[in-house]
């Protein structure tokens, strides 16, 4: 059981989502408050990725523009080692301030490493993914869907874990076009379809649009006027968090969050 969670809005210190509410995802490492699925802590890495800011109008060198939010090639910062343990991670959170944000804590599956590159948020590109979950009868339930993927993709895998598998079949469909949601929701349904009763809670964005399936796991969103927070668990009491239902597919923009069934989940 992994926590994650993004956010689009206004640009904030990544210690304002990360480790300064009273739920947060520091906390929410080493207490959460929802334990399903098996696992205690979420001790075995984090990792956040956020979509610089762009510089203030009159500091570009083109000169012009209004700066975007969320564009661009998004940066990460991911460990193996528990979120409270890093030493670096407060000072580059008070420093560092985004207007999108994904980020999660790692609780790795038995079996599966404990390595960096197992942490997400896993990237490509503007895209940013986490998986909160598992697959069932890993490795071989997905092995005919994992065989129609260009071998230099699995070559390319970040770990050998489902949780990369499974961006590197959503990056498939993204890179075949799809929209973020389509993308989300037609692997949701692929793994369901091989492997019954995995749990799918998978996280992406591309900076604007964030895309969440809820498989398994919870999920609850804080919507205001112009920001979107979409979290495994609330990351405070205040009484705006929904929680989103199983089987629900979540998207996520600063104009509102509208959600569908998620068919085959
Ligand atoms: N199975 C994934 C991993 O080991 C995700 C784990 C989780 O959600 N706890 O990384």
């Amino acid at each position: 059981m992994c926590r994650h969670l993004a956010y689009l809005g206004p640009p904030v210190a990544l210690r304002t989502l990360l480790l300064d509410p009273p739920y947060s995802l520091l906390r929410q490492s080493w207490a959460p408050r929802d334990m399903r699925g098996g696992g205690t802590v979420n001790a075995d890495g984090f990792g956040v990725g956020w979509y610089p800011r762009d510089p203030a109008p009159g500091q570009r060198r083109d000169g012009g523009g209004e700066p975007a939010r969320g564009g661009g090639t998004p940066v990460r910062y991911r460990r193996d080692t528990p979120i409270w343990s890093d030493p670096t991670l407060p000072e580059l959170a008070a420093a560092t301030s985004s207007g999108a944000v994904l980020a999660a804590v790692r609780s790795a599956t038995v079996g599966m490493p404990v390595v960096a590159t197992a942490a997400a948020p896993f990237a490509d590109g503007r895209w940013l993914f986490s998986h909160n979950g598992v697959v069932r009868g890993w490795p071989d339930s997905v092995a005919g869907l994992a065989a129609e993927l260009p071998v230099r993709d699995l070559l390319t895998l970040d770990a050998p874990t489902d949780s990369a598998l499974l961006w590197a079949l959503v990056r498939h469909r993204l890179r075949a076009g799809a929209e973020l949601a389509d993308a989300v929701a037609g692997t949701v349904a692929a793994v369901t379809g091989v492997a019954p009763g995995s749990r799918l809670n998978l996280l992406l964005t591309d900076g604007s649009t964030v895309v969440a399936s809820v498989a398994g796991h919870a999920l609850s969103v804080l919507a205001t006027a112009d920001s979107v927070l979409v979290a495994s668990e609330p990351c405070d009491d205040d009484p705006a968090w929904r929680p989103v239902p199983d089987g629900r597919l979540v998207v996520a923009t600063t104009s509102g969050v509208r959600l569908s069934a998620l068919v085959g989940a």
